[in-house]
This record gives C-alpha cells, structure tokens and sequence, in this order.
C-alpha cells in the first residue's frame, strides 16, 4: 500500500514522512481512529514507506523487493496480531490467509466485517493472553533483515485484560530496534496503562472533498451523489461504500419492480416469463430483498392513497412511479399482493424452485392488479 492509495488524511501522510526521514520514530504509535477513516492502510503505507529500498520524497516506490512483501503482508520482519475467534484458534497466525485477502480485496475495513470474514456463527473476537505470548516471543528473535522488527496490532482495545498486561513491559522497554504499531477504534476500551506508552497519532475522519473524490472515480459516482455520501457518512469511506452498495441494491430491485407491474398490467405473457426468468438467476438472498422490497412499495402505495402523500417514504424516482401507480393498489387487492408475496419469502427460504414461484406470482400480481 502507497500513500498515494490511503484516502486523504494528507496531515498525517505528511507527518509519517517526516519521522522516518529525520530518523524520530517513536518505538510505539498508536493510530487512533474509526476504521472508516484509514487506521490501517496510513499504518501499512507508513511501514512500506520505512523498508521501501528506493524511497521517493513522498512515497515508497511500490516496486522494489520491500515494498512487493510489505504490501503482500509477507515481510518476515512484519508480525500482525488481531482479534480472532478463540472457539476457532487462539492464535492471530492462523488466521493470516484470511487476513491478507482481506487486506488485499479491500484494505478499509472494521471489526464487524472482519467477523464476518473469520466466523460464519459471528463469535466475538478478542485478541487472548496466548497471542501476547506470541508477540514477546515473536519480537525475542533478530530481524530477518537486519532492520526494524514490527509488531503491528490492529483493534488493539479488543486485547483482554491479561493480554495488555503482560504488553506493558515490552511495551515500555522494547527491544532494539523494535517498533510497535497499534491501531484502535475508540478511546474508550483502550485501557490506559497501553495508551500512556505509546505516542498518540489520532487518525481524524476523511475530508468531504478527498471521501467524494474517491467515489467519483473508484465508483464512478456522479458529483453530487458523492458528495451527498460522504458529507451522510460524515467522512467514513467503510460507511461510505456500505452506502453506496445499499442505494445500488435499491435501485436494482426498484427497476425490477416497476418492470414486473407494467408487463403484469399489460398482460404480456412473454415479457413476464423472461422477468420470471432473470430474477430466479439473482440467488436467494437478493431474491428475499426484492420480494421485501416490493412489500415496501405496496404499503406505500396503499398509504399514498389514504392520506394524500403525507406519509410516505420514497425516493424521488419511487415517487414518480408510485404519482400513477398507487391507483391500482387499494382495498380490494392490497391483503392479496401481501400474502402472496408474504409466502414466496417463506417459500425462498425453504428452497422452493425460484422459476416456477416468480412465474406463478406474475400471474397473481396480473390478476390482482385488475382487480383494483
Ligand atoms: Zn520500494
């Protein structure tokens, strides 16, 4: 990871620059910050930076042998310690697979989807007094390369109560040439016995401009729609691209609905077998969420009717379907549009062939749908 990937955060890119050009750098950092806003990737391209071996005057070179291993999370002289859960292995080293696709996939990210990755039961994961065992033990051998050794530990405020105590000592006298790197979420579970021994490095969250800029060009948001993120996530790109997925689905399914009401209205049998057809490609999950969806709009619709506009929830776009829409939901149909899409839920779940029940209800919603 360069400088050049980590999403503003200028100041402290500045900062780390300069320590390790005037040689100061402190033998414990604490980068302190919502995950959102680039703990860990500063943190890795601060380290890539210090082993690069072609060092540019504002970033590694991301070329050379150094900075191919440190970027691959494969550099001998780099340990990582991270929550993990215990039922699984006590030890954040079995997990490094994991961690380094994670890294490589997508190096923003939090505790919660770092679970998600290690535990389809979602244990919480804490980092044990086994692993602090782990990390004296791992910093009592020479470096590899005769340079820094690094013991980076990310979410350092998951550590248990044993675990940080018996840090405090090498934390406080580390051996030669030794530099911890801790990185944590929030002040409050960080006990302070850690935080006194390590220099502060508070990660601030991303500017609007560098958080929209990303989002235009990595996902090719218009400039107003990112900037409307990343002003709603207040600067927390993990929130951000969370955002974006959320508003993406929706559209998706908002298309898929409006198009399954108009050939049902029509009555045009070969169009609703093809809408039959492409949504029982999607897999379930997606599946589950349009049929919510579309529970959604048709109390929408209904409420559209009853009280003139004054409750709804919908987006602009919802709106200008639902203006002509919600005519045709009413008293007579609405109980049979949400049973029946109530039970294709049910059904989903329960692995009913997704063909046969997405054609089968594009003839209910074409007979209730006249039926207004
Ligand atoms: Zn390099």
């Amino acid at each position: 990871m360069q400088f050049k990937d980590v999403v503003g955060q200028d100041e402290l890119k500045a900062h780390l620059i300069q320590e390790v050009n005037q040689g100061k750098i402190s033998h414990a950092q604490m980068f302190l910050g919502n995950a959102g806003y680039g703990g860990l990737p500063l943190a890795m391209a601060f380290l890539q930076y210090l082993f690069c071996e072609n060092k540019q005057a504002k970033d590694s070179c991301g070329e050379c042998n150094s900075c191919r291993k440190v970027n691959e999370m494969q550099h001998p002289d780099i340990h990582f310690s991270f929550p993990v859960v215990q039922a699984i292995n006590k030890k954040s080293d079995f997990f490094l697979p994991d961690w380094r696709a994670q890294f490589a996939s997508q190096p923003y990210f939090n505790l919660n989807q770092w679970t998600n990755r290690i535990d389809d039961k979602g244990r919480t994961p804490i980092i044990s007094t086994e692993e602090s065992q782990e990390i004296i033990r791992k910093l009592s051998f020479k470096s590899f390369e005769g340079g820094y050794k690094v013991m980076l530990i990310w979410m350092a405020e998951e550590m248990n109560l044993q675990c940080s105590n018996k840090l405090l000592k090498i934390l406080e006298e580390p051996p030669a040439k030794t530099l911890f790197i801790l990185i944590a979420d929030s002040q409050e579970k960080l006990l302070q016995t850690i935080l006194s021994r390590t220099q502060l490095l508070k990660v601030p969250r991303i500017h609007l401009d560098d958080l929209s800029k990303y989002l235009q060009i990595k996902y090719q948001q218009d400039g107003s729609t990112a900037t409307s993120i990343a002003s709603q996530t207040e600067g927390n790109l993990i929130e951000a691209i969370e955002m974006l997925n959320s508003n993406l689905e929706k559209n998706i399914n908002r298309d898929l609905f409006i198009q399954l009401m108009r050939v049902c209205y029509k009555k045009d049998v070969n169009p609703m077998l093809d809408w039959a057809e492409e949504i029982s490609g999607i897999g379930k999950e997606r599946q589950k969420t349009f049929l919510k969806y579309a529970l959604h709009m048709f109390r929408q619709s209904l409420l559209r009717n009853y009280t003139e506009n004054q409750l709804t929830k919908t987006s602009a776009e919802e709106e200008a379907f639902l203006k002509n829409f919600s005519k045709f939901i009413t008293g007579n149909n609405i109980h049979g549009f949400m049973e029946n899409f109530n039970d294709a839920v049910y059904h989903i779940d329960r692995n009913a062939n997704p063909k046969i029940l997405f054609t089968e209800l594009c003839f209910k919603v074409m007979r209730f749908i006249h039926f207004a």
